[in-house]
């Protein structure tokens, strides 16, 4: 016999960059009522254990690349379907904004492939997260007219021409999951040229307690932070305006080396309520 199960939905939300303060009173109003929370690594705890519906299933579905420990985009996609086939409001929570460097579209797809109705709540992404919580205005006047959210996760993903570009430009530069690459980075923009009034900064962690910032002149970089092992999640701002840290800085360097974003597990796993409540 036929069962007619009422299609579900499935909300694509940004969580923010870390303080969770910082998610949408929107976002929030789905997790208090969603049967299913599909989470990522970068998502503050704080966010799942008060503000998730408590009779919601949570499932971690975190990666992180560079630890071998990711779960399958596969198997993201598949939970999201099968759980709106089963009629359940599912919200894949995402960190910072849903659309940067993230995999979106291959959920998107997935949810159109399988008739899933959805919606998409943007959040807060890291580099304006970073930028607010560091004093750094990104188009400060007279300083730059444009900011750019750029990676270098890999070192063959700019090609040379651009990164020549990139060295004459008066845009700021935001660059996501290069913290690893930041010398080769830097040893790219130098090697072409660029301004030394022009300075980096290394934002670790972004928004929560645990914030550090590291500046430093481009040529003087690889002396001063170049063996820095910089703590996950880090992204790095370069350009005049991050001139104006120094001045309008607000938020103390935190010092320690403590993770505040869970590193991922193993295996995907249910969150456990009790530890929730
Ligand atoms: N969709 C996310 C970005 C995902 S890519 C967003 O909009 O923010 C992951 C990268 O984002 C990390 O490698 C790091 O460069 C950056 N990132 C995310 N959260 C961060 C944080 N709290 N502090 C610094 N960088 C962060």
């Amino acid at each position: 016999m036929k069962q007619n199960i009422q299609i579900g939905k499935v909300i694509l939300a940004g969580a923010g960059p870390g303080d969770p303060e910082l998610l949408t009173m929107k976002a929030f109003r789905f997790l208090q009522k969603a049967d299913v929370v599909l989470t990522d690594r970068l998502v503050s705890e704080v966010i799942i254990n008060d503000y998730v519906n408590p009779s919601a299933e949570v499932l971690y579905v975190g990666k992180q690349c560079r630890r071998g420990l990711s779960t399958p985009q596969v198997t993201i996609n598949e939970l999201m379907v099968e759980y709106a086939l089963q009629g359940k409001l599912v919200v894949r929570l995402k960190g910072g904004d849903v659309s940067i460097f993230s995999n979106v579209l291959d959920e998107l797809e997935a949810l159109v492939i399988n008739k899933i109705p959805y919606e998409i709540i943007p959040g807060i992404t890291a580099g304006l997260g970073a930028a607010a919580y560091c004093g750094i205005p990104l188009t400060a006047r007279n300083h730059s007219t444009a900011v750019r959210f750029l990676t270098n996760y890999k070192s063959d993903v700019l090609s040379e021409a651009y990164w020549k570009e990139l060295a004459q430009t008066d845009d700021t530069l935001v660059f996501y999951m290069s913290a690893e690459t930041a010398n080769d980075v830097v040893e790219k923009l130098t090697a072409e040229g660029i301004s030394s009034e022009k300075l980096i900064a290394v934002v670790e962690q972004a928004t929560t307690p645990l914030q550090n910032v590291y500046t430093s002149n481009l040529y003087d970089f690889k002396e001063k932070l170049g063996d820095k092992a910089f703590k996950s999640p880090s992204l790095l701002i370069i350009g005049k305006v991050v001139q104006l840290h120094e001045q309008f800085r607000w938020l103390p360097n935190h010092k320690t080396s403590t993770e505040y974003f869970t590193p991922v597990k193993k295996d995907l796993r249910l969150f456990d309520k009790a530890e929730r409540a």
